[in-house]
């Protein structure tokens, strides 16, 4: 007999987890009995806790969930915090079951254009700025980015756990991120295996006045995200370049 579901009765429930998340824990607990991190520094430490590796989507796919001690546990979740971490790119991400195309490029760049031509009625759209203002009711471009980037992150990483799973039914899925570095287009080549990564190489001016002419966009905010995504970017091989909007 173990103790442990009572000793852990207030943190599950503050958390919204009943009685099958219970189980699932337990499961987990007699297959891997060791805290995994302090496996990895070379010690032997029983672990009593069951951590979500992305914590932001509480995804219980057997991959998202990893057994701690509770220490190891207190210090992952305090460094969480620390970093106002968002899961950009979440590590239990796969690849697609469905054909995916990631459309990347500088903000105000043409990216939601460029999909909404191109996709077809029942393909699925995954873009952060739909996801957003529909939770929030606020514009495209004008959502309020401290009170609903985090809970458009957890809705968009859904959808993205949606793709990878065998049911997926949607013909197509169209994942629109800005990503100006290289090495993280890489790291959704490799992950999501997606069959084209489209990058929009719109010139800064262009972007800039796409931005001034939507009224809804804060204006600096945008301007310097721009420049930004301009100084970080350089070319991959494997990307479709498309000069738009030129
Ligand atoms: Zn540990």
């Amino acid at each position: 007999m173990s103790s442990m579901p009572l000793a852990h009765r207030r943190t599950t429930t503050e958390r919204g987890y009943g009685w099958q998340w219970q189980k699932l824990r337990l499961v987990i607990l007699a297959q891997e009995p060791l805290c995994r991190f302090c496996k990895q520094a070379g010690k032997i430490v029983q672990a009593d806790e069951v951590d979500h590796i992305d914590s932001d989507s509480f995804n219980n796919e057997w991959e998202n969930l990893r057994p701690l001690c509770r220490p190891c546990h207190l210090k992952r979740t305090a460094k969480d915090q620390a970093f106002g971490k968002h899961q950009w790119r979440p590590e239990w991400l796969r690849p697609s079951a469905i054909p995916l195309v990631i459309v990347c490029g500088a903000p105000a760049s043409g990216k939601s254009s460029y999909v909404r031509e191109r996709a077809g009625p029942g393909d699925l759209v995954i873009d952060l700025d739909v996801i957003a203002s529909e939770l929030s009711g606020q514009s495209l471009h004008g959502w309020d980015r401290a009170k609903w980037l985090t809970p458009a992150i957890r809705a968009r990483n859904e959808m993205l756990g949606d793709i990878m799973r065998s049911t997926a039914q949607w013909p197509r899925a169209w994942l629109i991120v800005s990503e100006a570095r290289p090495d993280n287009r890489q790291w959704w080549a490799d992950t999501m295996q997606p069959e084209r990564i489209i990058v929009l190489e719109t010139p800064p001016a262009v972007c800039m006045a796409r931005a001034k002419a939507d009224s809804a966009r804060p204006r600096e905010i945008t301007f310097e995200a721009i420049g930004k995504w301009w100084s970080a970017y350089e070319r991959r091989e494997g990307d479709e370049v498309v000069r738009h909007g030129a």
